[in-house]
């Protein structure tokens, strides 16, 4: 080891959850520009941002969990510690307080350089760190570079500026991940597959985080909300479907794989949650169902073969019971339909 000054990193985010984005970014500025530590950061509550999904306490085992087995990525809690929001000027200070005669790199996806200008004391922070800008799809990042850092752009092994702080340039491949996508892909109860270190869904699942369906495996859920289902339940509930359930028959019925149970408060409801619901999946999802009662309207049933809807009067429902004969099947938190 040479005796360069510690290289320290900054990597802050709202890490809601953490992803493999997050990750790629803080190994490929790690090993470009031989960092000695990179700081995982989530912000307490983001300046930018609404409020996240996770708790902050929640975040950091994220992060933590994410990190865990990469060498010189730690997840830290100084943001988290700080009361209230969570600058990154400040955070910087904390570290060059820390790490005395220590260079700081500041870790940014393209995203965040490009908005850069507008965070709190923009130059105090260009002043304090060199950046360090990684690409992401549907960003600019280094690519429209501001006048004032064109002259200090550099390649993570070009020698530094003779005065002042650089902009690294970092390579990486385009990672096509954002926290917000992986959200809502929790929300339906769908795996992330790649997106999500294996330890951090765990986390999530165990939590019912984002509205993951919590009591139900995920090789349930997975290919449970396949989107036509998912569609339907979403409709039955924007329209005040009373006392949805969704019942899991895979493993008791040869003839559907669910049922989902609903009611009106009327016939007239009945109807026309039964009809609504169905314009609304052929709509979303292009899929046709089989409706038979409609006349009648006291127990409308619509069949898309591997689920069956059942939209009943309160007093229809009572009498045929169906959710008792089906008592101990599994049930799906309708929840986890939503986007
Ligand atoms: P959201 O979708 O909720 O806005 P996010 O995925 O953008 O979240 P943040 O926690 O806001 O995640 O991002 C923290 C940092 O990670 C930012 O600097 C952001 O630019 C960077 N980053 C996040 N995802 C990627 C990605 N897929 N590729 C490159 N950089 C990324």
């Amino acid at each position: 080891m040479t005796d360069r000054p510690r290289r320290v990193g900054l990597f802050g985010g709202t890490f809601d959850p953490p992803h493999a984005g997050h990750l790629a970014v803080a190994c490929a500025a790690r090993d470009a520009l031989d960092l000695d530590v990179v700081e995982l950061v989530p912000s307490s509550v983001p300046p930018h941002r609404r409020a996240p999904g996770a708790t902050p306490a929640e975040r950091l085992e994220m992060v933590r969990l994410a990190c865990a087995g990469e060498p010189r990525l730690v997840a830290s809690d100084r943001e988290i510690r700080r009361d209230g929001t969570s600058y990154t000027v400040d955070t910087l200070r904390e570290l060059a307080h820390d790490h005395p005669g220590a260079e700081l790199f500041l870790v940014l996806g393209a995203d965040s350089y490009d908005e850069l200008p507008t965070w709190r004391e923009s130059a105090e922070i260009v002043r304090l760190a060199h950046l360090a800008v990684l690409p992401r799809p549907g960003a600019h990042g280094v690519l429209r570079l501001r006048p004032d850092d064109a002259a200090r752009l550099r390649a993570p092994g070009d020698p530094r500026p003779a005065e002042g702080t650089a902009v690294f340039a970092v390579p990486m491949p385009l990672v096509p991940l954002a926290a917000r996508d992986l959200r809502a892909r929790l929300a339906r109860g769908e795996d992330p597959g790649a997106g999500l270190a294996a330890p951090v869904f765990g986390y999530i699942r165990e939590r019912g985080l984002y509205g993951w369906p919590l009591g139900v495996s995920m090789s349930e859920t997975s290919s449970a909300w396949d989107p036509v289902l998912a569609a339907a339940v979403r409709a039955l509930s924007s329209r005040k479907a009373e006392r949805l359930s969704v019942l899991d028959l895979r493993d008791k019925s040869s003839f559907t794989d669910f049922f989902v149970i609903c009611s009106g408060t009327s016939d007239r409801q009945v109807k026309s949650l039964a009809e609504e619901t169905a314009l609304k999946v052929k709509e979303e999802t292009g899929r046709r169902a089989v409706v038979e009662g409609l006349a009648q309207g006291e127990w409308v049933l619509l069949d898309y073969g591997d689920f069956l809807v059942h939209v009943f009067s309160e007093h229809a429902r009572e009498f045929y019971r169906l959710e008792s004969l089906w008592g101990d099947a599994p049930r799906l938190d309708p929840a986890g339909a939503s986007l």
